[in-house]
C-alpha cells in the first residue's frame, strides 16, 4: 500500500453490466460497444492483478452535490418506461429506460474509488463506466452527459473525507465545460483541460481561468499530435497540478484525441495516455498520497480506446 514511484500499486476497477444498457440511436458514438471493446482488453493476463469491483448505484442525494434538485428530476422525467425506446433529452444526448441507473452507478463507483484512495484499500482506481459526465454542467445535461460525475467525485473528496484541494486533470479532447462551469468560482479545486479547439463544445479558452486561476485550459490547434500535447500538459497543466498540491487527482480520462478517433483530429498514440498517467503519478506520490482516481469520459473508436485506456490502467497498476 501507498508504494512509491516505480513499485506495483493496488488498483482497483470498477465496473457494471448496466454501464451496457445505456442505449443511444444507432450510429451513435457514443454506445456500449465501447466497454465491451476495453473489457476483452482487459482479459489479457496483464491485467490479472487489478481489483474488480462491481459499482454500486448513487441515490439522488450525491447528484445534488453539484447539480440542482430540479436537475436531477428533469433528466428523471425524460426516460422512458419500456425496454427499447430511447428519448432526446437534448442536440446529441440520449437517455433509454436504464440511462438513469447506469448514471447513478457511474458515480457510486466515483464515490466508492474516492472512499478507497482515501481509506486505503487502494492506491488508485478507474471507474468504466457510460455515460460519461464532463460536459454535463450545473442545469444542463449535454454532449452525451447527464450528470457531472468527476465534479460529484471531487465534492464527495471534500465532505466525506475533508479534502482540502483537488485537482482534475482532462485530457478528453473536447473541453470539460461542465467541470469548469461547476468549479468556476471555487479555489479548493484545480481543473486544467487539454482539448481541441476549435471543436465542440466552443469553450475552454487559454483566457478563461476562474475566479483564482484555479481553471487552467489548454487548448490545442487541430492536426498537432504529441510533442505538442505533451509540451501543454508539461507547461501548463502539470505545473499548475504541482504549484496546488492537491490531496487528491481526479482524471477525466477520455481517449479521443487518439489518431484513430472520428470526432476529433488530434493525432496521440496510445503510449501519450500512459506517459501522461506516469506524470500524475508522480505528482500525487509527493502530494497525494499516490491518490488518483480516472473516470472514462470519451473516445470512440474500438480499437483505440481498448488499447488507451488499457495502457493507462496498466500505469495505474504499475505506478
Ligand atoms: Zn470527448
Amino acid at each position: 500500500m501507498f508504494a512509491g514511484k516505480g513499485e506495483a500499486m493496488t488498483t482497483r476497477l470498477y465496473e457494471n453490466s448496466v454501464f451496457l444498457e445505456h442505449h443511444t440511436p444507432p450510429g451513435h458514438p457514443e454506445r456500449a460497444d465501447r466497454l465491451r471493446s476495453l473489457n476483452i482488453a482487459l482479459e489479457h493476463p496483464h491485467f490479472a492483478g487489478l481489483e474488480r469491483i462491481e459499482a454500486k448505484v448513487a441515490n439522488e442525494d450525491a447528484v445534488t452535490l453539484v447539480h440542482p434538485e430540479e436537475q436531477f428530476f428533469a433528466v428523471m422525467r425524460q426516460i422512458p418506461e419500456e425496454d427499447g425506446e430511447i428519448n432526446q433529452i437534448e442536440a446529441d444526448t440520449y437517455v433509454s429506460e436504464r440511462s438513469l441507473q447506469a448514471a447513478l452507478t457511474a458515480i457510486g463507483g466515483a464515490m466508492a474509488a474516492v472512499d478507497d484512495v482515501f481509506t486505503g484499500k487502494a492506491d488508485n482506481a478507474f471507474v468504466a463506466s457510460r455515460p460519461p459526465g464532463h460536459h454535463a454542467e450545473k442545469n444542463k445535461a449535454m454532449g452525451f452527459c447527464l450528470f457531472n460525475t468527476v465534479a460529484i467525485a471531487a465534492r464527495h473528496a471534500q465532505k466525506i473525507h475533508g479534502a482540502e484541494r483537488v485537482a482534475i486533470v482532462d485530457w478528453d479532447v473536447h473541453h470539460g465545460n461542465g467541470t469548469q462551469d461547476i468549479f468556476w468560482d471555487d479555489p479548493s479545486v484545480l481543473f486544467c483541460s487539454t482539448h481541441q479547439m476549435p471543436l465542440y463544445p466552443g469553450t475552454g479558452a487559454k483566457e478563461d481561468t476562474g475566479v483564482s486561476g484555479n481553471i487552467v485550459n489548454a487548448p490545442l490547434s487541430p492536426n498537432v499530435g504529441s510533442d505538442h500535447f505533451r509540451e501543454a500538459f508539461k507547461s501548463r497543466v502539470l505545473s499548475a497540478v504541482k504549484d496546488f498540491s492537491p490531496d487528491l487527482i481526479l482524471i477525466s480520462a477520455g481517449f479521443d484525441a487518439h489518431h484513430r478517433d472520428p470526432l476529433a483530429q488530434i493525432n496521440l498514440v496510445g503510449e501519450d495516455f500512459d506517459w501522461a498517467t506516469a506524470r500524475l503519478m508522480e505528482l500525487a506520490d509527493r502530494t497525494a498520497n499516490n491518490r488518483v482516481v480516472s473516470v472514462l469520459e470519451g473516445g470512440y473508436d474500438l480499437e483505440a480506446l481498448a488499447e488507451s485506456a488499457g495502457l493507462h490502467i496498466l500505469r495505474l497498476m504499475r505506478g
